[in-house]
């Protein structure tokens, strides 16, 4: 990753925070992004609210003028809304599809010429809960907003990957499995541990387990690899 730069959304907390420090780690120039950034600017940090067009283009000046290239966008901020298909709202609806669906879509429509200057790539963040229906429980609903999201994500990985390979870029997705972040924090324990138990490994991912992932589909390592949904869930959609 030496000297490429990246940008990550979603990059304050959590996976997407865990895949950033990899990325550094391993010699990338990391931009981390999150809206919750907000006045807090520093260098390598910038304010970005994926629902946003202003936002992006904003964004996009920002990278451009201090960077002069972009060559890796890792599409992970998401939300979540803990209601299942009758009792979900139609304003958590509309909310979870903004920023799950088209914020990795504004995205990369913000940044496909910079990406395609330098042959670059996408990297977006779906779910085991795209390709695989998460439990309906009597102690937690499930999130049909969440999974049919990521589903979507899943679609527009495979749209990406065919309409910008003529100009050079590639785009996959990870599919994480559980990892114990804030997205799950409001899932009762013997939920969490139901969910975990579905994985065939019997355990969460550790966070720093999605970064090396991340960095290989990042990298010339996988460059004949695009359009490809790659599972980091310790066998969960195998099973
Ligand atoms: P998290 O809640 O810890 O982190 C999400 C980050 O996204 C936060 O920093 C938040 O501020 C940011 N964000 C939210 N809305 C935003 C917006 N409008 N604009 C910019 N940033 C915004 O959750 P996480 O578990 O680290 O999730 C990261 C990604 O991984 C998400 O796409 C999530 O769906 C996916 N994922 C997580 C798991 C898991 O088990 N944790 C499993 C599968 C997929």
């Amino acid at each position: 990753m030496e000297d490429k730069v990246v940008l990550v959304t979603g990059a304050a907390r959590g996976l997407g925070a865990a895949v950033a420090e990899h990325l550094a780690a391993a010699g990338a120039r990391v931009i981390r992004t999150d809206h919750a950034f907000t006045g807090h600017e520093e260098q390598g940090k910038i304010a970005l609210d994926v629902t946003s067009t202003a936002s992006w283009e904003r964004c996009a000046e920002m990278v451009r003028e201090e960077f002069g290239r972009l060559d890796v966008l890792v599409n992970n901020a998401g939300i979540s809304s803990r209601a299942d298909l009758l009792t979900t709202s139609d304003e958590d609806f509309d909310r979870v599809l903004r920023v799950n669906v088209w914020g990795v879509w504004r995205g990369i429509k913000t940044f496909a010429d910079d990406l395609a200057a330098v042959r670059g790539c996408v990297v977006n963040v779906g779910s085991v809960y795209g390709a695989s229906t998460a439990p309906v429980s009597e102690i937690s609903p499930s999130s049909v907003a969440y999974q049919a999201s990521k589903a979507a994500v899943h679609q527009i990985t495979k749209v990406a990957s065919v309409e910008l390979a003529s100009r050079g870029v590639r785009v996959n997705a990870v599919l994480p499995g559980v990892f114990r972040t804030a997205l799950l924090a409001d899932l009762p324990e013997a939920e969490l541990s139901r969910r975990v138990q579905r994985a065939p490994m019997g355990r969460p991912g550790e966070l720093s387990e999605l970064g090396p992932v991340v960095a290989f589909l990042a990298d010339e390592a996988s460059s004949f690899v695009t359009g490809a949904l790659v599972p980091v869930d310790g066998g969960h959609l195998a099973a």
